[in-house]
């Protein structure tokens, strides 16, 4: 049985079920082991005293167990979510993946493009903001259901549910545009920012690995034929040995200047 205090009122049955298991049992205790005529007449102020004793060290008891339980879920929030942009982190992402119910699902895997360039010429602050700005709006153009986590760096990962590969892809499709189109702000300007998404469908309960892999690949092919795009996994096409990722000129658009 878990005991979880989270809130004044739990305290206060906490206090409450425990006060009346003391008088209870104390009351019991006096039945079983006293006489009769000295259990009826200690019953009464017998059961007072337990209650005065017991009722203020349950409320504190009770009390301390409700912080625990405060602690105890601000450290699982901590470890399971990124302080930076507040989404899943890894073992987050993992865990929710594999208590999801059956169903077609597709895994994304997002790059920010250039993002290197972004930090040299804005600053690793303002490179955070557009890390914040960009997860937000994964999250905000993602359905409920979907799982959206940062790996790492500027990398992301997403689980589509419910969604056949040309619906995920579709979906990615979606996502790629409208970042592209809703330009995060950095130091007052606007500026474009886009990301390069891979994706591959998960097959199976055990095809996480595989289907990360494959989506890895497509997002390496989506990177290497221009970036700001979604690529789905293709068999044969993505399964060779992969040159060095080609570098592309001019990576940062600041909206004003077009
Ligand atoms: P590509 O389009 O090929 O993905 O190019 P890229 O510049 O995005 O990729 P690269 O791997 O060369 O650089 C990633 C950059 O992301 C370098 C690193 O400093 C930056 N970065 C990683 N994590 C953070 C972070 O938490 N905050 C900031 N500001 N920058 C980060
Ligand atoms: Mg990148
Ligand atoms: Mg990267």
């Amino acid at each position: 049985m878990k005991l979880r205090l989270k809130t004044r009122n739990d305290v206060w049955l906490f206090a409450l079920a425990v006060s009346a298991a003391a008088a209870l049992g104390s009351l019991g205790l006096r039945f079983l082991f006293l006489p009769p005529d000295l259990f009826l007449r200690t019953a009464l102020p017998g059961t007072v005293v337990v209650l005065i004793l017991a009722a203020p060290i349950a409320v504190v008891v009770g009390g301390r167990l409700r912080r625990a339980e405060g602690l105890t879920a601000q450290l699982e929030h901590a470890l399971s979510h990124d302080p930076l942009t507040g989404l899943g982190t890894r073992a987050r992402f993992h865990a929710r993946v594999a208590a999801l119910p059956p169903g077609p699902k597709v895994l994304a895997v997002a790059d920010i493009d250039h993002f290197k360039a972004v930090n040299d010429r804005y600053g690793h602050p303002a490179g955070d903001s557009a890390l914040w700005q960009v997860a937000q709006a994964l999250r905000r153009n993602c359905r409920q259901g979907d799982v959206v986590a940062r790996f790492g760096g500027e990398e992301f990962v997403i689980l589509l549910q419910d969604v056949t590969p040309l619906q995920g892809y579709r979906a990615a499709a979606r996502l790629c545009r409208r970042i592209r189109e809703e330009p995060v702000v950095l130091d007052g300007q606007p500026v474009r920012i886009t990301v390069s998404f891979g994706l591959a469908p998960l097959e199976g309960p055990d095809g996480i690995e595989t289907a990360m892999r494959r989506a890895d690949r497509a997002l390496y092919r989506a990177k290497a034929d221009g970036r700001d795009r979604a690529c789905a996994y293709q068999p044969g096409v993505d399964d060779g040995p992969q040159p060095p990722a080609p570098a592309q000129p001019l990576p940062i658009n600041r909206e004003s200047n077009g």
